[in-house]
């Protein structure tokens, strides 16, 4: 099946976005890989598709002080290669070397992966592990800040406005220091997570979080785990990380369980070997 015909346009300015957004069912696309499939099955019938490419702030990467800006329109194979004049934390890199095969990640951004809000997708969980700030724009007002804990309020549904886009996010530069482990159980490589374990420790700032992605919804920060690797150093045991899981997700089945506390556990061993 083909795309329903639309019209196409690329704004060179943010603030050129929203009145191109205006355009009755105008839809945002970044590389396709996620859009693509959707326009082809009819599933999306937007009457405009915005371009996102011409946006020269969307593929910023900057340190801002003490903290780095990654623009919604890096790809992740700009991540994957460190392709910045600033260094990426390990961590990036290493998440998006294992986002699917090279051609989608050629093509895929960091900010339409973000706003899809699959709750497979790699970067909703990397990026609430390291208590990402997303910076949104509506192209009328100022931009606003929305952290990425909240921001996916389930599957595919987000904090996003209509009319409003992701310009970027924002991470503290010191978590180019940090302990982690990022630990993705698919089938083959290339696929979507079927569980997703992640922790990040920044003993200096007394950062620690531990995170379960691939979720069927949003990641789930797993606070009290948190706390006790920060206060004891230890490795939890796996009852204690089934017993966390089986609060927050009362409803997972035993198989999705038993994933997740598998990648949990193997993230955490990362860290505290
Ligand atoms: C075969 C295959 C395997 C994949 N495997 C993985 C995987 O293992 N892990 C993983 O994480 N992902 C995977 N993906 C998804 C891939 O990472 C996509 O790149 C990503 O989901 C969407 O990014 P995009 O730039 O292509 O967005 P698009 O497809 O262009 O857009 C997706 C949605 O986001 C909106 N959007 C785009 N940019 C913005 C913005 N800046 N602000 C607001 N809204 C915006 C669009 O309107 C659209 O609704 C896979 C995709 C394919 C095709």
């Amino acid at each position: 099946m083909k795309p329903v015909p639309f019209a196409h346009s690329r704004p060179a300015k943010l603030t050129e976005i929203s009145s191109a957004l205006d355009a009755d069912n105008a839809k945002l696309i970044a590389g396709g890989q996620s859009l693509g499939p959707m326009l082809n099955l009819r599933l999306a019938r937007p009457s405009t598709l915005i371009g996102l490419s011409h946006l020269t702030e969307l593929r910023s990467v900057r340190l801002d002080g003490a903290t780095l800006f990654i623009g919604a329109g890096v790809t992740h194979a700009q991540i994957e290669d460190g392709d910045s004049d600033v260094d990426l934390p390990p961590m990036l890199r290493h998440v998006a070397r294992n986002i699917a095969y090279r051609a989608v990640r050629n093509k895929g951004t960091l900010g339409g992966s973000l706003a899809h809000a699959d709750p497979a997708a790699d970067w909703v969980t990397a990026m609430t592990v390291l208590d990402a700030v997303l910076v949104i724009a509506n192209g009328r007002e100022k931009k606003r800040r929305e952290p990425m804990s909240g921001f996916m309020e389930g599957a595919y549904r987000t904090k996003l406005q209509p009319g409003e886009i992701i310009v970027g996010v924002e991470i503290s530069a010191a978590m180019g220091e940090a302990h982690w482990g990022y630990e993705k159980i698919c089938r083959k490589v290339g696929e979507f997570a079927d569980a997703i374990g992640a922790i990040v420790i920044h003993p200096g700032l007394q950062y620690a979080r531990v995170v379960a992605g691939a979720t069927e919804g949003p990641p789930i920060l797993l606070n009290d785990i948190a706390r006790a690797i920060a206060r004891t150093a230890k490795r939890p045991a796996l009852e204690e990380i089934d017993a966390a899981l089986a609060a927050h997700l009362p409803g997972a089945d035993r198989v999705k369980r038993q994933l997740l506390k598998t990648a949990l556990s193997r993230a955490i061993a990362k860290v505290i070997p």
